[in-house]
């Protein structure tokens, strides 16, 4: 029993504490003023997220499955998960507050990081949606392997140092188009696949494009092909049983640390649904261009259940050049106005999806 007394007072004396650090904070969003409780935890602040939708004049609902927070304000919708730092906005783009969403007494607090840095870029006094980068679409190019992953090997070339010459020569050309570019690696360097697919994430793309070199056992298989992401596997070659292994224990130990089983089969099926279809044109749109650039076989759009597909929020794909197992292949990509024509092609599959 004087344990359970003693629970109560601390718990009594915890939240006279909490209560004592909170102090009302005035805000400001899409032109409208607010005042809200603000309450210091660590060296962070929060409100309740249930007050900020009604400062909003939106709603905020709880889905009791999966515990996920929807806030509908200004014709947008922000979801949220308890312990996580993302912020999924129109099942579309996903930012990251710099603390998680915390659960008190049944109220859920969020960052106010959410409402000085997150809001003001969707919630417009116009009403206007997410204010892109000064104007510009952003793209995220990623240049396949790298660093002690040298990807395929054929004739003493690497695959990583063919992607990496490709996807400089893209990001030039849609640099030059007017895009905001930015690149997952631009020296020789490994980086796990997740962390590649958070470079798009965190930076809001609106696409991410992968470049890599095939490989095959029949030397005699040539020429291009695109894959977007799908449940569905097309064929089980080595190269996507490599991708998955690599990346798929390093999500299970951070990224996805924090989340219920439940909760991650629904981001996914979520995510799932809202890209693949864009991701399926974007594809298309690409290898349109790629496969007369390049020669050889068009071997077409493929799904394929990809890892750094699958954990980007935007609509993605990865572009195979040709293949480094086959010798007329390998031959072209040796040379330079090849890998131009190549990057030409890639970048215009680009502009003709974002226009
Ligand atoms: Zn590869």
């Amino acid at each position: 029993m004087g344990k359970i007394r003693f629970a109560f007072l601390w718990l009594f004396l915890a939240l006279c504490a909490l209560k004592s650090a909170a102090a009302a904070r005035h805000f400001e969003v899409g032109g409208s003023a607010f005042k809200l409780e603000a309450t210091a935890l660590g060296s962070a602040e929060f409100v309740s997220l249930y007050d900020l939708s009604k400062a909003l004049g939106g709603s905020l609902t709880c889905d009791e499955w999966t515990r996920c927070l929807e806030m509908k304000a200004s014709g947008k919708s922000f979801r949220f998960m308890p312990s996580s730092k993302a912020v999924l906005i129109d099942n579309d783009d996903c930012l990251y507050l710099p603390n998680a969403v915390t659960e008190i007494k049944g109220d859920a607090l969020v960052s106010t990081a959410l409402i000085t840095s997150i809001l003001p870029e969707y919630i417009k006094a116009s009403g206007k949606g997410k204010a892109s980068q000064g104007g510009k679409k952003v793209v995220v190019i990623d240049a396949g392997h790298g660093g002690h992953d040298t990807g395929a090997q054929g004739g003493g070339r690497n695959e990583k140092d063919i992607t990496l010459d490709v996807a400089k020569r893209v990001r030039d050309l849609l640099t030059g188009m007017g895009y905001k570019v930015i690149m997952t690696r631009t020296s020789d360097v490994f980086l796990e696949l997740p962390d590649r697919s958070d470079i798009a994430n965190k930076n809001g793309a609106d696409i991410f494009v992968s470049i890599h070199v095939n490989d095959a056992a029949n030397t005699a298989a040539c020429g291009t092909e695109t894959y977007y992401l799908s449940k569905v596997q097309v064929d089980n070659d080595y190269h996507a049983r490599r991708l998955e292994s690599s990346s798929y224990g390093y999500e299970l130990r951070r990224r996805w640390k924090a989340m219920t089983a439940k909760m991650k089969s629904v981001l996914r099926q979520q995510h799932y649904q809202t890209t693949q279809q864009k991701s399926k044109l974007l594809a298309e749109k690409i290898q349109r261009r790629l496969a007369p650039a390049a020669g050889g076989d068009n071997r077409g759009v493929k799904g394929k259940n990809l890892s750094v597909l699958r954990n980007s929020y935007c609509p993605s794909c990865l572009v195979e050049i040709g293949f480094i197992s086959n010798w007329s292949d390998r031959k072209k990509l040796n040379s330079s106005a090849h890998k131009q024509a190549v990057a030409n092609a890639i970048a215009q599959g680009i502009k003709d999806y974002l226009k």
